[in-house]
């Protein structure tokens, strides 16, 4: 594969450059953001693994440039341990997946073969799973085309963990999404928000909700 690497920081750079390499991919690095932009903007890639965290212009504004000009390339974003918020933003900017550093070499080239293989398709902008669909747009939630009727923070939660389908979302990462970095709301009340939202969610089989018992929530279609 082509793939295109946005990454300030040498070290991690040239680490991705040689694995990556050594794979058999085709490895363009860029430094800095503009720089990233105007390459993916000129040539083809088949991915680009983007930094969020990049000197001028970041990662999230390069992704959402490329969006705006209808550049489709699988985006694989790279956000900084515990930032939930990026991961959140990432997504909207339209990433299509994302890791958090730091990351095992395996995992990485597992990602990067899973959004490849998705390919330069323009996404549909409703996410869904087991009947249930989400609207970012409209923020229309149904399930079984039956309209839900969530609070916004009952949506946040569920989109976060929709845009995480598959994967498990920690309890930390929810309460940092969902109600801020530092905020002080405990697990107690994430809790209660997600028995709220099974409540709406899961009341038809099957459940997509489930509890990772010392590790957070997951969705995911039996
Ligand atoms: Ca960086």
């Amino acid at each position: 594969m082509q793939i295109l690497v946005v990454e300030d920081e040498r070290r991690m750079a040239r680490l991705l450059e040689q694995t990556l390499a050594e794979e058999g991919h085709q490895i363009v690095v860029a430094q800095n953001g503009r720089e990233g932009y105007e390459m993916a903007r000129s040539a083809n890639f088949d991915v680009i693994v983007l930094d969020v965290m990049l000197p001028g212009m970041s990662g999230l504004d390069v992704a959402r440039k490329l969006r705006a000009d209808r550049i489709q390339t699988p985006i694989l974003m790279l956000t900084a341990r515990d930032a939930a918020a990026d991961i959140v933003s990432g997504l909207d900017a339209g990433a299509d997946d994302y890791l958090v550093k730091p990351f095992s070499i395996d995992v990485l080239l597992a990602r990067l073969r899973a959004v490849s293989r998705r390919g330069a398709i323009p996404r549909s902008l409703c996410l869904e799973a087991g009947g249930l669909k989400l609207d970012p747009a409209t923020r229309q939630v149904t399930r079984g085309g039956e309209v839900l009727n969530l609070t916004p923070r009952e949506y946040q939660i569920l989109e976060l963990l929709m845009r995480s389908a598959g994967r498990v979302v920690s309890r930390s990462t929810l309460l940092e999404a969902v109600w801020g970095f530092g905020s002080d709301v405990s697990e107690n009340t994430l809790e209660v928000f997600m028995r709220q939202l099974r409540l709406k969610v899961d009341i038809r089989e099957p459940k997509l909700i489930h509890t990772l018992r010392g590790f957070g929530y997951i969705l995911r279609e039996p």
